[in-house]
């Protein structure tokens, strides 16, 4: 059987033939010879085998071949992409997209050296946060800040810094997962504090936080519950009087504001969410909250409060381990930046951009995007212009939805018809990613804001037995 094959393995160009290759040539200038020769032994191993079962090969598909395993390895794997989700904030896809003077500010800080630790007016050694301090305490009235890698370091910091070997008082009402592993509980635990539990799922009153509070206790803690709404019979205490409790009893009151926004939603057309002000208005020692959901910016976690507790939180070790690194923090003040002009932060924050368009713009940009969709996909899918309702994601609102307006694509075939044409579209050089519903794959229009990169991203569009 090996004997048989061994003639035409023969016929198989040599490595050192392919890479003189004129086709190869060119791939070496752009990525390098190691992974041409790479490219051109896989290949050679591949039709090897190939050839074994009588298939006939020149070096053109051998080229061809070598090109497609070079470009595959060099794109890449961290890809560009159109949420369609209609998930604003989607934690999956990267959350907020940054503002252009955010990139701007990132891109600098990339480029060159620049004073992250160190005092331009002394010449002496500076602090991090000292850029964004001020800006913060403006934007929200607290007395000092501090930033770190993302709201779950900020809760995991602030607890272990007030709590550790000590009490934290949380209602059960608030004892939340977030998504992947951040659970409350769990966060405590690894802060070193011991979680104290007082009231029941639906009502926590304020004698429970009163009766549980005693000279092991560390602080109390509140919780935005971001990601669900307890509805019915309930009773919670709010941050006022918590606060009062609180410092009855000189305890420190925490708030985890999770997304906080900065600005009021209802100027938007938006529910109201609580904003970081607000908080600290309402007597929070420390609010805690994350940059990449409502602000808009990067990930990143504030801690904003009281001066000495903030200096405590900077003198714990595990602060270095949780600090952001230049790139985020020239991200972060940019994005700041552009809340002293509240006017036009809704153009120029990409966040507030796509929570504020009109359904009528949407259904617009609906209208015209429907026959270019249509165009690629072939008579067997159908393309209609629908109404659907975006969430802005990340816990913010959870139960309120947007009205926004979509492409509904439905395939001949039902179930597994629409699985392959979602799969053609993540399939995408620029991956298009929609949300399955009813037999159609359903595109929100709500963030799509580059129409001809998606027009051009649509003419890569393969599709096997849909087309
Ligand atoms: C999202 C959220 C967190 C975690 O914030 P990250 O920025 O994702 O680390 C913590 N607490 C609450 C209430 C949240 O909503």
């Amino acid at each position: 059987m090996a004997v048989s094959a061994l003639p035409s393995l023969r016929s198989l160009p040599s490595v050192d033939r392919l890479l003189r290759n004129p086709d190869i040539a060119v791939l070496i200038e752009k990525h390098g010879r190691a992974e041409a020769t790479q490219a051109v032994r896989e290949t050679l191993k591949e039709l090897r085998e190939a050839m074994r079962s009588g298939k006939d090969i020149d070096d053109g598909v051998i080229a061809a071949s070598v090109l497609s395993r070079v470009e595959a390895r060099a794109s890449p794997r961290l890809k560009a992409l159109f949420n369609l989700t209609g998930t604003v904030l989607h934690t999956n896809l990267g959350r907020a997209i940054l503002a252009e003077e955010a990139i701007e500010a990132a891109t600098s800080a990339m480029r060159h050296a620049v004073s992250l630790e160190f005092d331009l007016a002394s010449g002496k050694r500076g602090e991090r946060d000292d850029h964004v301090r001020s800006l913060v305490c403006e934007l929200t009235g607290a007395e000092d800040a501090t930033l770190v890698n993302n709201n779950a370091a900020a809760v995991l910091l602030v607890l272990n810094t007030l709590a550790q070997g000590k009490d934290a008082i949380v209602s059960r009402g608030e004892l939340i997962e977030i998504g992947g592993a951040f659970r409350m509980p769990e966060i405590m635990a690894r802060a070193g504090a011991q979680l104290r539990e007082v009231g029941t799922t639906n009502r926590t009153h304020a004698r429970d936080y009163v009766e549980a509070i005693g000279p092991q206790t560390g602080l109390l803690l509140k919780v935005h519950t971001s990601n669900y709404r307890i509805e019915g019979f309930t009773a919670e205490v709010g941050a006022r009087e918590l606060s009062t409790i609180a410092h009855r009893h000189d305890i420190p009151l925490v708030n985890d504001l999770g997304s906080g926004t900065l600005v009021d939603l209802s100027r938007f057309g938006l529910t109201k969410e609580p904003t970081v002000r607000e908080a600290v208005e309402e007597g929070a020692d420390l609010v805690t909250f994350s940059g990449d959901k409502l602000l808009g910016g990067p990930q990143a976690g504030f801690i904003v409060g009281r001066k000495d507790l903030i200096a405590a939180i900077n003198r714990n070790p595990m602060k270095r381990a949780l600090r952001v690194d230049k790139l985020r923090l020239a991200a972060c003040e940019a994005t700041l930046k552009l809340y002293r002009d509240p006017e036009r932060l809704a153009q120029r924050l990409p966040t507030m951009r796509f929570l504020s368009r009109s359904v009528e713009d949407i259904r617009d940009q609906a209208e015209r995007l429907a026959p270019v969709v249509a165009c690629h996909l072939g008579s067997r899918v159908t393309v209609e212009t629908v109404p659907c309702r975006s969430q802005i994601g990340s816990g913010a609102l959870p139960l309120d939805t947007i009205p926004s307006f979509g492409l509904s694509l439905q395939p001949r075939g039902g179930g597994r018809a629409v699985e392959e044409l979602s799969a053609a579209f993540r399939a995408l050089p620029w991956p298009v990613i929609g949300r399955v519903t009813e037999g159609a794959l359903v595109f929100d229009l709500r963030c799509l804001e580059n129409e001809e990169l998606f027009g051009q991203a649509l003419s890569s569009l393969r599709l096997g037995n849909a087309s």
